[in-house]
Protein backbone atom coordinates (compact mmCIF):
# COMPACT_ATOMS: atom_id res chain seq x y z
CA UNK A 1 0.00 0.00 0.00
CA UNK A 2 1.34 3.69 -0.64
CA UNK A 3 0.40 5.47 1.94
CA UNK A 4 0.25 3.29 5.00
CA UNK A 5 -2.60 4.50 7.97
CA UNK A 6 -0.34 6.15 10.71
CA UNK A 7 -3.28 7.94 13.09
CA UNK A 8 -6.91 6.36 13.47
CA UNK A 9 -9.62 8.29 15.18
CA UNK A 10 -12.19 6.31 16.98
CA UNK A 11 -15.25 8.40 17.62
CA UNK A 12 -18.22 8.23 20.62
CA UNK A 13 -21.56 10.47 20.94
CA UNK A 14 -21.25 12.34 17.94
CA UNK A 15 -25.40 11.95 18.48
CA UNK A 16 -25.28 12.50 22.64
CA UNK A 17 -28.08 10.17 23.14
CA UNK A 18 -26.46 7.26 21.63
CA UNK A 19 -24.61 6.09 24.47
CA UNK A 20 -22.58 3.04 23.37
CA UNK A 21 -20.59 4.75 21.25
CA UNK A 22 -19.60 7.07 24.55
CA UNK A 23 -19.63 4.30 26.81
CA UNK A 24 -16.73 2.49 24.39
CA UNK A 25 -14.81 5.27 24.26
CA UNK A 26 -14.97 5.67 28.09
CA UNK A 27 -14.25 2.21 28.60
CA UNK A 28 -10.83 1.93 25.90
CA UNK A 29 -9.59 5.07 28.01
CA UNK A 30 -9.06 3.05 30.65
CA UNK A 31 -8.46 0.08 28.43
CA UNK A 32 -6.30 1.49 25.94
CA UNK A 33 -4.47 -2.00 25.10
CA UNK A 34 -7.64 -3.27 23.39
CA UNK A 35 -7.37 -0.87 20.53
CA UNK A 36 -3.50 -0.53 20.27
CA UNK A 37 -1.89 -1.71 16.95
CA UNK A 38 1.66 -1.91 16.30
CA UNK A 39 1.72 -0.03 13.39
CA UNK A 40 -0.63 2.90 13.82
CA UNK A 41 -1.73 4.95 16.39
CA UNK A 42 -5.67 4.94 17.99
CA UNK A 43 -6.97 7.91 19.27
CA UNK A 44 -10.61 8.39 21.00
CA UNK A 45 -12.68 10.93 21.11
CA UNK A 46 -16.32 11.69 22.45
CA UNK A 47 -17.12 14.23 19.72
CA UNK A 48 -20.00 16.04 21.11
CA UNK A 49 -19.69 16.49 24.89
CA UNK A 50 -22.57 18.78 25.55
CA UNK A 51 -25.20 16.67 23.67
CA UNK A 52 -23.99 14.01 25.62
CA UNK A 53 -24.40 15.92 28.44
CA UNK A 54 -27.82 17.10 27.84
CA UNK A 55 -28.53 13.03 26.86
CA UNK A 56 -29.88 14.69 23.40
CA UNK A 57 -28.81 13.38 19.48
CA UNK A 58 -27.89 17.67 19.30
CA UNK A 59 -28.40 20.97 20.63
CA UNK A 60 -28.56 23.39 17.78
CA UNK A 61 -27.85 20.74 14.45
CA UNK A 62 -27.11 17.08 13.91
CA UNK A 63 -23.38 17.35 14.49
CA UNK A 64 -22.82 14.43 11.73
CA UNK A 65 -24.07 17.17 8.79
CA UNK A 66 -21.70 19.63 9.45
CA UNK A 67 -18.64 18.75 8.15
CA UNK A 68 -18.72 20.31 4.29
CA UNK A 69 -15.79 22.40 3.47
CA UNK A 70 -17.43 25.68 2.64
CA UNK A 71 -19.18 25.27 6.15
CA UNK A 72 -16.27 24.51 8.47
CA UNK A 73 -14.53 27.68 6.46
CA UNK A 74 -18.20 29.81 7.09
CA UNK A 75 -17.09 31.46 10.43
CA UNK A 76 -20.98 32.84 10.41
CA UNK A 77 -22.34 29.26 11.08
CA UNK A 78 -22.00 29.34 15.27
CA UNK A 79 -24.45 27.46 16.53
CA UNK A 80 -23.28 24.92 18.97
CA UNK A 81 -22.49 21.98 16.51
CA UNK A 82 -21.51 24.17 13.86
CA UNK A 83 -18.89 25.18 16.27
CA UNK A 84 -17.78 21.63 17.36
CA UNK A 85 -17.62 20.55 14.02
CA UNK A 86 -15.09 23.58 13.16
CA UNK A 87 -12.99 22.44 16.82
CA UNK A 88 -12.96 18.83 15.36
CA UNK A 89 -11.63 19.69 12.02
CA UNK A 90 -9.05 21.73 13.77
CA UNK A 91 -8.42 18.46 16.25
CA UNK A 92 -8.77 15.55 13.54
CA UNK A 93 -8.14 17.77 10.13
CA UNK A 94 -8.33 20.33 8.86
CA UNK A 95 -10.69 18.12 5.89
CA UNK A 96 -8.15 20.24 3.20
CA UNK A 97 -5.36 18.45 4.26
CA UNK A 98 -6.00 15.87 7.27
CA UNK A 99 -3.38 14.78 10.15
CA UNK A 100 -6.00 11.96 10.85
CA UNK A 101 -5.78 8.76 8.17
CA UNK A 102 -8.47 7.05 8.91
CA UNK A 103 -11.80 7.96 11.34
CA UNK A 104 -14.23 4.90 12.18
CA UNK A 105 -17.54 6.80 13.84
CA UNK A 106 -19.55 4.69 16.40
CA UNK A 107 -23.33 5.50 16.09
CA UNK A 108 -27.07 3.66 17.20
CA UNK A 109 -29.73 3.97 15.77
CA UNK A 110 -33.97 2.57 16.88
CA UNK A 111 -34.28 0.52 14.01
CA UNK A 112 -33.87 -2.92 13.50
CA UNK A 113 -30.70 -2.67 11.40
CA UNK A 114 -28.10 -5.22 13.17
CA UNK A 115 -24.89 -4.20 12.53
CA UNK A 116 -24.77 -1.64 9.56
CA UNK A 117 -21.60 -0.65 8.15
CA UNK A 118 -21.96 2.30 6.60
CA UNK A 119 -19.30 3.67 3.98
CA UNK A 120 -19.23 6.41 1.44
CA UNK A 121 -15.84 6.28 -0.36
CA UNK A 122 -15.09 4.02 -3.35
CA UNK A 123 -12.10 3.17 -2.50
CA UNK A 124 -10.22 -0.22 -2.22
CA UNK A 125 -8.97 0.60 1.20
CA UNK A 126 -12.52 1.75 2.84
CA UNK A 127 -14.15 -1.03 0.74
CA UNK A 128 -12.11 -4.01 1.68
CA UNK A 129 -12.52 -2.86 5.47
CA UNK A 130 -16.18 -3.08 5.31
CA UNK A 131 -15.83 -6.54 3.37
CA UNK A 132 -12.88 -7.82 5.87
CA UNK A 133 -15.93 -6.96 8.72
CA UNK A 134 -18.10 -8.41 6.78
CA UNK A 135 -16.53 -11.88 6.56
CA UNK A 136 -16.03 -11.90 10.51
CA UNK A 137 -19.40 -11.16 11.39
CA UNK A 138 -21.49 -12.30 8.64
CA UNK A 139 -24.22 -10.93 9.85
CA UNK A 140 -23.54 -7.25 9.43
CA UNK A 141 -25.28 -5.50 6.40
CA UNK A 142 -23.07 -3.17 3.87
CA UNK A 143 -24.53 0.40 3.26
CA UNK A 144 -22.74 2.01 0.52
CA UNK A 145 -23.27 5.60 -0.24
CA UNK A 146 -20.77 6.43 -2.72
CA UNK A 147 -19.42 10.31 -2.95
CA UNK A 148 -16.32 12.23 -2.70
CA UNK A 149 -14.78 13.26 0.71
CA UNK A 150 -15.24 17.10 -0.01
CA UNK A 151 -19.35 15.84 -1.37
CA UNK A 152 -19.47 14.69 2.31
CA UNK A 153 -20.59 16.00 5.32
CA UNK A 154 -20.30 13.37 7.94
CA UNK A 155 -17.98 13.73 10.51
CA UNK A 156 -15.76 10.67 9.21
CA UNK A 157 -14.80 12.69 6.10
CA UNK A 158 -12.41 14.89 7.87
CA UNK A 159 -9.82 11.99 7.62
CA UNK A 160 -7.69 11.41 4.89
CA UNK A 161 -9.58 8.63 3.70
CA UNK A 162 -13.80 9.18 4.17
CA UNK A 163 -13.90 6.86 7.25
CA UNK A 164 -16.09 3.68 8.52
CA UNK A 165 -20.02 4.39 10.38
CA UNK A 166 -20.97 1.58 12.76
CA UNK A 167 -24.65 1.95 13.14
CA UNK A 168 -26.12 -0.61 15.31
CA UNK A 169 -29.44 -1.56 16.28
CA UNK A 170 -32.49 -1.40 17.70
CA UNK A 171 -31.57 0.19 21.00
CA UNK A 172 -33.77 3.07 22.56
CA UNK A 173 -32.02 6.41 22.63
CA UNK A 174 -29.96 7.04 26.08
CA UNK A 175 -29.94 3.32 26.45
CA UNK A 176 -27.29 0.78 26.73
CA UNK A 177 -27.83 -2.69 25.72
CA UNK A 178 -24.75 -5.15 25.75
CA UNK A 179 -25.42 -6.93 22.67
CA UNK A 180 -25.74 -3.45 20.57
CA UNK A 181 -22.29 -2.63 22.94
CA UNK A 182 -20.69 -5.64 22.10
CA UNK A 183 -21.57 -6.38 18.22
CA UNK A 184 -20.22 -2.68 18.05
CA UNK A 185 -16.81 -3.58 20.27
CA UNK A 186 -16.48 -6.29 17.32
CA UNK A 187 -16.84 -4.36 14.42
CA UNK A 188 -14.37 -1.39 15.40
CA UNK A 189 -11.51 -4.52 16.62
CA UNK A 190 -12.22 -6.00 13.33
CA UNK A 191 -11.48 -2.70 11.35
CA UNK A 192 -8.32 -2.11 13.33
CA UNK A 193 -7.04 -5.29 12.73
CA UNK A 194 -8.07 -5.21 9.19
CA UNK A 195 -5.77 -1.39 9.21
CA UNK A 196 -3.03 -3.30 11.10
CA UNK A 197 -3.04 -6.70 8.30
CA UNK A 198 -3.25 -3.69 5.05
CA UNK A 199 -0.38 -2.01 6.60
CA UNK A 200 1.69 -5.34 7.30
CA UNK A 201 1.33 -6.23 4.04
CA UNK A 202 -0.82 -9.67 5.10
CA UNK A 203 -2.24 -11.07 2.63
CA UNK A 204 -6.45 -10.92 2.92
CA UNK A 205 -8.15 -13.19 0.98
CA UNK A 206 -11.10 -10.67 0.54
CA UNK A 207 -14.34 -11.79 -2.37
CA UNK A 208 -14.46 -9.30 -5.41
CA UNK A 209 -17.76 -8.00 -4.80
CA UNK A 210 -20.36 -8.80 -2.27
CA UNK A 211 -24.10 -7.21 -2.08
CA UNK A 212 -25.26 -4.07 0.09
CA UNK A 213 -27.95 -1.50 0.15
CA UNK A 214 -27.39 2.19 -1.15
CA UNK A 215 -29.53 5.14 0.36
CA UNK A 216 -32.14 6.58 -2.30
CA UNK A 217 -34.98 8.35 -0.66
CA UNK A 218 -36.06 9.85 3.35
CA UNK A 219 -39.78 9.05 3.29
CA UNK A 220 -41.98 11.38 4.84
CA UNK A 221 -44.35 10.30 7.53
CA UNK A 222 -48.35 11.32 6.56
CA UNK A 223 -49.02 15.08 7.92
CA UNK A 224 -51.97 17.07 8.06
CA UNK A 225 -51.88 20.52 6.66
CA UNK A 226 -50.91 21.93 9.86
CA UNK A 227 -47.79 19.95 9.31
CA UNK A 228 -49.03 17.24 12.49
CA UNK A 229 -48.44 13.64 12.21
CA UNK A 230 -51.39 12.02 10.41
CA UNK A 231 -50.30 8.14 10.41
CA UNK A 232 -47.72 6.07 11.58
CA UNK A 233 -45.26 3.18 10.61
CA UNK A 234 -47.32 0.26 9.50
CA UNK A 235 -47.07 -2.80 11.76
CA UNK A 236 -46.36 -5.26 8.97
CA UNK A 237 -42.93 -3.10 8.34
CA UNK A 238 -42.02 -2.33 11.97
CA UNK A 239 -38.93 -3.87 12.37
CA UNK A 240 -38.32 -5.05 8.80
CA UNK A 241 -35.10 -3.17 7.93
CA UNK A 242 -33.64 -4.29 4.85
CA UNK A 243 -36.42 -6.41 3.84
CA UNK A 244 -38.51 -6.03 -0.08
CA UNK A 245 -41.34 -3.61 0.11
CA UNK A 246 -43.31 -4.42 -2.79
CA UNK A 247 -45.85 -1.98 -4.88
CA UNK A 248 -49.11 -2.61 -2.95
CA UNK A 249 -47.15 -3.38 0.20
CA UNK A 250 -48.41 -1.77 3.44
CA UNK A 251 -46.27 1.35 4.00
CA UNK A 252 -48.42 3.48 6.93
CA UNK A 253 -51.22 2.90 9.09
CA UNK A 254 -52.89 6.78 9.86
CA UNK A 255 -54.00 7.43 13.16
CA UNK A 256 -58.09 6.25 12.27
CA UNK A 257 -56.16 2.44 11.61
CA UNK A 258 -56.62 3.41 7.79
CA UNK A 259 -53.53 1.47 6.10
CA UNK A 260 -51.79 3.28 3.24
CA UNK A 261 -49.85 1.50 1.16
CA UNK A 262 -46.95 1.98 -0.97
CA UNK A 263 -47.68 3.46 -4.93
CA UNK A 264 -44.02 2.80 -6.36
CA UNK A 265 -43.89 1.14 -9.38
CA UNK A 266 -40.99 -1.22 -8.36
CA UNK A 267 -39.71 -3.11 -5.21
CA UNK A 268 -37.42 -1.57 -2.80
CA UNK A 269 -35.61 -1.91 0.37
CA UNK A 270 -36.65 -0.03 3.66
CA UNK A 271 -34.26 1.21 6.41
CA UNK A 272 -34.18 2.98 9.42
CA UNK A 273 -37.83 2.11 9.82
CA UNK A 274 -39.12 4.07 12.57
CA UNK A 275 -36.33 5.51 13.19
CA UNK A 276 -36.77 7.74 16.46
CA UNK A 277 -34.32 10.46 15.85
CA UNK A 278 -35.93 11.46 12.46
CA UNK A 279 -39.05 12.24 14.03
CA UNK A 280 -37.76 15.76 14.25
CA UNK A 281 -38.47 15.88 10.58
CA UNK A 282 -41.05 13.63 10.20
CA UNK A 283 -39.52 11.43 8.14
CA UNK A 284 -41.11 7.54 8.46
CA UNK A 285 -38.23 5.82 6.89
CA UNK A 286 -35.38 5.86 4.15
CA UNK A 287 -35.57 3.50 0.75
CA UNK A 288 -32.85 2.11 -0.27
CA UNK A 289 -32.09 -0.54 -3.45
CA UNK A 290 -30.22 -3.32 -3.35
CA UNK A 291 -26.68 -2.82 -4.90
CA UNK A 292 -23.70 -5.38 -6.08
CA UNK A 293 -20.72 -3.51 -4.12
CA UNK A 294 -17.09 -4.37 -6.17
CA UNK A 295 -13.54 -4.42 -4.41
CA UNK A 296 -11.13 -2.96 -7.25
CA UNK A 297 -7.84 -3.69 -5.76
CA UNK A 298 -8.02 -7.34 -7.14
ZN1 LIG B 1 -26.03 8.50 15.25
Amino acid sequence: MNNPIRRVAIAGGTHGNELVGVHLVKHWKSAPKEIQRASFSTELHLTNPAANKALRRYIDQDLNRQFYVEDLNNTGLMGCEQQRAKVLNELLGPKEDPRIDFVIDMHTTTANMGTSLIFNLNDPFVVGMAFYIKQKMPNATLFFNPRTRLEDNFLMSVGRLSGLLIEVGPIAQGLLNYEVYSQTQSAVYHGLDYIEARNTGQYLDLPSQLSGYKFTEKVPLPVDEDGEITAMIHPNLQDKDYCEIAPGDPLFITLAGKTIYYQGESSVYGAFINEAAYYDQNIGLSFMEKIDIVLNDK
